[in-house]
C-alpha cells in the first residue's frame, strides 16, 4: 500500500511538473518572441553605452578627481598627481590652522615659502607693530604655486624637519 500511495504521489508531482513545464515553455516561448523582437535593437544600443562609459572614465581623470579635503575651497586643482603627500590626490589629512599669504619663494623641490604680515598689539604705547611671519609649505604638482603668487595654506602633520603646512589653492 505504500508503495502504490508513493507512485501514486509521484504521478501527481510529475503532473504538476509536466504542468509547470508547459506554461514555462508558453511564457519562454513569449519571452522569446520578445527577445528576438528586441534583439538587434539591445545589439545596436549596447556598443554606445560600453562607449560612454569610457568617455566618462576619461574625463574623471582628466579633471583630476579632487578629494573633498575638509576646507571650502574656490579653486581646487583641474589637474591630477601622483604625489602621496598631496591633500587632494593623496593621503595627506589637512587639520589646524589655515593662513593667507604671498609666496616669496619657490627653489625647494615642491615646497615654497609663504610670508604674511600681522598687527601685533602694544598695550604701553596703544599701538600697532607690523610683525612678519613666514612658513615653508608643501607645494603638490597640481597646485604649482610660484613666487608672487598668493596662497591658501593649511596646517597638515609634519612632512620634513621644517614644513608641517600644504599649499591648498591659489588666490591671485
Ligand atoms: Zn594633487
Amino acid at each position: 500500500m505504500a508503495e502504490k500511495k508513493s507512485k501514486k504521489s509521484d504521478n501527481k508531482k510529475e503532473k504538476v511538473e509536466d504542468s509547470v513545464a508547459e506554461e514555462e515553455r508558453k511564457r519562454g516561448s513569449s519571452d522569446n518572441a520578445r527577445l528576438s523582437d528586441d534583439a538587434p535593437k539591445a545589439a545596436a544600443k549596447k556598443p554606445a553605452v560600453h562607449v560612454k562609459k569610457t568617455e566618462k572614465k576619461a574625463e574623471h581623470l582628466k579633471e583630476g578627481a579632487a578629494r573633498d579635503i575638509g576646507v571650502p575651497v574656490a579653486n581646487p586643482p583641474k589637474l591630477a598627481c601622483s604625489d602621496l603627500h598631496c591633500p587632494y590626490h593623496g593621503h595627506l589629512s589637512v587639520r589646524g590652522r589655515i593662513f593667507e599669504g604671498a609666496v616669496i619663494s619657490d627653489k625647494m623641490d615642491k615646497g615654497v615659502v609663504v610670508e604674511w604680515d600681522y598687527l601685533m598689539e602694544l598695550p604701553k604705547y596703544k599701538r600697532f607693530m607690523r610683525k612678519k611671519s613666514r612658513v615653508a609649505a608643501h607645494n603638490p604638482p597640481c597646485i604649482n604655486a610660484h613666487t608672487g603668487n598668493i596662497v591658501r595654506i593649511a596646517e597638515c602633520r609634519p612632512l620634513s624637519k621644517t614644513k608641517s603646512f600644504v599649499v591648498i589653492e591659489i588666490l591671485k
